[in-house]
């Protein structure tokens, strides 16, 4: 067995070793927390606890993969294999299939995705027969989500004035009825929404003190990573969990809690120490990842927050180079340079492209990045896009085995009835949601019975739903019998799907078809995978669960060597040699939509210490004077992010032959030209700094900003 224990410094030593109670480490980033908490498993299990008494909560599922490996290498493969981890959401989901009944809900009922919920409310509105521009479905399914998180259910909406009245203020004085009925609707379509896998964990927890008890039993010991993007309802099942042993462990960084806009809750950070008995804090000082200039960047970076916890982040690394500030006339000389860079990098220091990674604000923003990638031959891969189980042609196998599994599911047998083309057009399929309202059925249950029901149906197309019926059921029984692939690969073709696909020999089509193989080798490695883990799993309402699940970033599957490209939202935890963090502008990064506040300009902040502190030996920071946005040309300005740097850290290599610049920004420059900071920045071709080369202290000047630090505001609440 190795010495693991050796591969801590003192600090990071301490909550390792204390194994029950209360405890939180709050730290920088890159200072081993994720670290700690895996080792700190691995030493529990060595200490006697039961791996199936340990639930561990991550950011990702391939964060908890990569520690379940690591603990696997300590304790061995077949003890590590019990352990319960994952996100909130994939685990929560695994224990709702056990209880499901105790809530009225089938044990294999499904997953709405986002797209399904989105389809589903839009459905209602226009059932409603709602103006879709006052309801705008995205925003109707934002409200009910955040309400959902928030553990106000339609019950409660309906007793609480203020919420209806703010509704009717937004003129969606409907707002609630759309709600009740969506909630009704998943309910009859034994289905559950992303938000309903942590409020139906807390109404199980809450309304069955047995079940509590058990799981409170079982899960003796909890670990949670990145807690200072938990929300109040996965605060809510924590907190009810381990109220009994109090063997909880958090770990988290509150100047690196980034999802405030989906409610996620820095308080619960602050009042840890509230909520247990005889916590014990801990902190940890040095980072490992990053080097020194990166590490000091960053603190001064976040030293413009009023908002945060005081904290030391140090490193023994070496200084390494400074941080690359590099000014472009275009997005696309943006993406042309970020490839240049990475293909010279690569010769130079004998690189791989998993080294390298390229961070944005917003998805949209890959476009530019990608079409330079590509005609570098720089192979790439994207997370955060669609991810391939959202692709249509996926999607619609996929929903043939949901129907599969759960015949109510309202979207997936929507999605799957007239397609391919059966004769069972629109008008019949309003008739048939008019009738499963009135009789209080599901959809399916209505074809089935629709001899009897009529409906208003014609006798052809009532032909045409029986053998919809039929088909579906004989799927059912096979799935007794087969695998996941076996069944899906006899649905394709007896559901004519595939040669549907067949008939469009356009290059989309091919690539459609593609996908579906790809879909089937999945579901082999499953299956072969399955049998090796868990004897009992395998199922597939468990691959669709996995599959509802899966952020794409869990999929890394093939060929792993490319360069990364995500948002910054996404690369929480991750680490890269090589960071470019592209379209450092005002309105972008800033965001325009969150600046009206300091609280979100703080945490625009955060997302950008976030960022900067992925890179462990260099980083570039890039910006544009111009860049398509909505299809229009518009101007940009320098982030005020850049402003915020120590100018010791940075080096700006931005060529000095640049008009535009000159003439849309010169004016404010020529102002009052600040002489003796001129020399401080070095640009690398000798031009000292001027218009084309403006001093990080030029540019403040310039946009009038000042630096908001202020030592006296600091939150202390932690960390005295
Ligand atoms: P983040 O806040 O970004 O999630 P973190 O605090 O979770 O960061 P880790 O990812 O655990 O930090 O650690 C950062 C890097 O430092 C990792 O590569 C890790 O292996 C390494 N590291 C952590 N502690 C040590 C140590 N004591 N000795 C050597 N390397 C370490
Ligand atoms: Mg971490």
């Amino acid at each position: 067995m190795e010495d693991y224990i050796s591969q801590l410094n003192d600090a990071q030593r301490l909550p390792v070793l204390q194994k029950d109670g209360p405890m939180i480490v709050i730290a920088g980033a890159g200072s081993g927390k994720t670290r700690v908490l895996t080792l700190r498993i691995a030493y529990l299990m060595q200490q006697g606890v039961d791996a199936f008494n340990i639930l561990a909560l991550t950011f990702t599922n391939k964060a908890a993969r990569e520690m379940k490996t690591r603990i696997a290498d300590i304790v061995g493969q077949s003890e590590a294999k019990n352990l319960w981890m994952g996100t909130f959401h994939s685990v929560f989901a695994r224990l709702l299939r056990m209880e499901a009944d105790k809530l009225g809900y089938p044990s294999n009922f499904t997953i709405y995705d986002s797209q399904d919920s989105q389809r589903l409310v839009s459905a209602i509105i226009k059932e409603m027969g709602l103006d879709k521009e006052v309801y705008k479905y995205k925003q109707i399914q934002n409200r009910i989500s955040s309400l959902k998180n928030s553990l106000i259910t339609v019950r409660a909406y309906f007793n609480d004035a203020d919420l209806q009245e703010a509704d009717a203020m937004a003129r969606r004085p409907r707002f609630g009825d759309i709600y009740k009925e969506y909630v009704e609707r998943c309910f009859k379509a034994g289905a559950m929404d992303f938000d309903d896998l942590l409020l139906k964990t807390n109404e199980l927890l809450n309304r069955f003190p047995q079940v509590l008890a058990k799981y409170q039993e079982r899960f003796k010991y909890i670990l949670v990573d990145e807690y200072q993007d938990t929300n109040h309802s996965q605060y809510l099942i924590v907190k009810a969990l381990s109220d009994k042993y109090q063997n909880i462990c958090v770990v988290g960084d509150d100047a690196q809690s980034i999802y405030a806009f989906r409610g996620a809750n820095i308080n619960n950070i602050l009042n840890f120490q509230r909520d247990y008995d005889d916590v014990k804090a801990y902190r940890l000082e040095q980072n490992y990842r990053s080097t020194k200039n990166i590490v000091e960047a960053a603190n001064s970076v976040i030293e413009h927050n009023k908002t945060k916890l005081d904290k030391v982040v140090w490193t023994a690394n070496s200084d390494g180079p400074k941080i690359i500030v590099h000014r472009l006339m275009s997005d696309a000389e943006e993406g042309r340079y970020v490839a240049s860079s990475i293909f010279e990098n690569k010769m130079q220091h004998q690189l791989d492209n998993d080294q390298f990674a390229i961070l944005y604000r917003t998805n949209a923003q890959s476009r530019a990045i990608e079409d330079a990638l590509r005609k570098k031959d720089i192979p790439y891969r994207i997370y955060g896009g669609l991810s391939f189980y959202q692709r249509k042609e996926v999607k619609d196998v996929l929903a043939y085995l949901r129907v599969i599994v759960n015949p109510k599911d309202e979207e997936a047998l929507k999605r799957i009835i007239n397609y391919p083309a059966r004769g069972i057009g629109a008008t019949t399929m309003d008739k048939i949601v008019v009738a499963a309202k009135n009789y209080g059925r599901s959809l399916f249950e209505i074809i089935e019975n629709i001899d009897q029901i009529g409906a208003g149906i014609h006798t052809g197309t009532r032909t045409k739903l029986k053998n919809f019926a039929t088909m579906i059921k004989s799927f059912q029984v096979m799935e007794e019998t087969s695998n996941v692939f076996e069944l899906t690969e006899h649905v394709i073709k007896k559901s004519a799907y595939l040669t549907e696909l067949k008939k469009d020999g356009t290059q989309e089509g091919i690539s459609r078809i593609e996908n579906i193989e790809e879909l089937l080798n999945g579901m082999r490695d499953f299956v072969e995978g399955q049998k090796e883990v868990d004897e009992a799993r395998g199922s597939l309402a468990e691959f669709l669960e996995d599959v509802a699940l899966a952020t794409d970033l869990d999929n890394d599957k093939g060929d792993t060597n490319r360069v990364s490209l995500m948002t910054i939202h996404l690369s929480k935890g991750l680490e890269f040699p090589y960071l470019y963090i592209v379209g450092m502008e005002e309105d972008l990064f800033p965001s325009a939509m969150s600046m009206n506040t300091r609280e979100e300009l703080e945490e625009e902040r955060r997302l950008f210490y976030v960022a900067l502190t992925r890179a462990e030996h260099q980083a570039y920071l890039t910006y544009t004077l111009s860049r398509y946005r909505w299809g229009k040309l518009v101007d940009a300005e320098p982030s005020r992010f850049l402003t915020d740097i120590d100018d010791k850290y940075l080096e700006y290599t931005t060529p000095p032959d640049d008009y535009r610049f000159k003439s849309s920004l010169s004016d404010h420059l020529w102002d009052e030209p600040d002489k003796s900071k001129l020399r401080q920045s070095k640009p690398k071709n000798g031009t000292p700094p001027s218009v084309n080369n403006p001093s990080p202290e030029q540019l403040r000047k310039l946009r009038k900003l000042r630096p908001v630090a202020s030592a006296s505001n600091k939150a202390t609440l932690l960390m005295t």
